[in-house]
């Protein structure tokens, strides 16, 4: 992978790289789009990242399906789809963790500790291994992505961060490999995340800038979906994630809920 990508930029080329854990849907290929735009060498990595899962997560049952992303990456005009065996990732000596620790904390790192340092320390070796100009990620995983920046600034990675919106079904769901583990019902209520969110927003648009206001309307519409326990639902500042009582700078609203065994997470830009 590295000679590959030392070759394209000996060329003159610019790489791009969309980092996944496959299962592909049209949010990702909406990301591999924004790479192809922005290079002229799109890079996907496929890699079900163990570190990033905790013990009792779904790790051994997160859906895969290679063969068919691999096809569906190709139809996007994906050059290299890169899938490394675990095994070559971490050697059995590997010893290096990159921590974003306060970016880390908050919402997912709650119920998910160690999640983001699997992240960052993938990512970092993804992006050596691909040595790519431009990186793109979604903002579904909006805390993943406020990560990723901080690490790229931090120690000085020469990748540009671009993101992209999140892409939902018709009725409004964020697209995500885990809906696949939800069954009708479940999916049915899963509907109420967005419909929350959307709320919410609504109620900032007509004028209301307290936090705790707006997370109420949320909370009011997910309570509608019994089977949706809420994990976590609150409004944090757009760019440090730091608790945001009153919106007066851009923000987020965030939400993490459990329908039955799946985790699923989305949030609204309040700005
Ligand atoms: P994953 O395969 O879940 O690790 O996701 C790979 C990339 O796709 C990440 O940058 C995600 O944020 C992004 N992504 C996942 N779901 C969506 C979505 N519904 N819309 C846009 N991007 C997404």
């Amino acid at each position: 992978m590295q000679s590959w990508a030392d070759n394209a930029r000996r060329s003159g080329k610019r790489l791009a790289v969309v980092p996944t854990m496959g299962f592909l849907h049209d949010g990702h290929l909406s990301l591999l789009r924004l790479g192809r735009e922005r290079a002229d060498s799109l890079i996907m990595t496929l890699f079900v990242n163990p570190t990033q899962f905790g013990p009792n997560e779904d790790l051994s049952r997160y859906p895969r399906d290679e063969v068919g992303d691999i096809a569906k990456a190709a139809a996007i005009g994906t050059d290299i789809v890169f899938c490394p065996d675990p095994k070559d990732m971490y050697g059995p000596r590997h010893d290096t963790t990159v921590m974003v620790p306060t970016l880390s904390k908050p919402l997912c790192g709650v119920t998910r500790p160690g999640h983001f340092a699997g992240v960052a320390t993938v990512v970092a070796k993804l992006f050596h291994l691909t040595w790519p100009h431009v990186a793109v990620f979604g903002e579904k995983d909006y805390q993943q992505l406020s990560v990723i920046r901080r690490m790229v600034r931090d120690l000085n990675f020469a990748v540009e961060i671009v993101s992209g919106p999140i892409v939902r079904e018709s009725d409004g769901l964020a697209l995500s490999s885990r809906n696949a583990y939800l069954n009708p019902e479940e999916r049915q209520q899963a509907t109420y995340l967005y419909r929350g969110l959307r709320e919410a927003r609504n109620v900032f648009k007509g004028g209301t800038r307290d936090a705790k206001t707006l997370v109420d309307a949320a909370a009011d519409v997910i309570a509608a979906a019994p089977m949706a326990t809420i994990e976590y639902l609150e409004i944090r500042d757009a760019s440090d994630l730091s608790l945001v009582q009153s919106v007066t700078r851009p923000a987020i609203l965030a939400v993490a809920v459990r329908i039955g065994q799946t985790r699923l997470i989305d949030n609204v830009l309040l700005d």
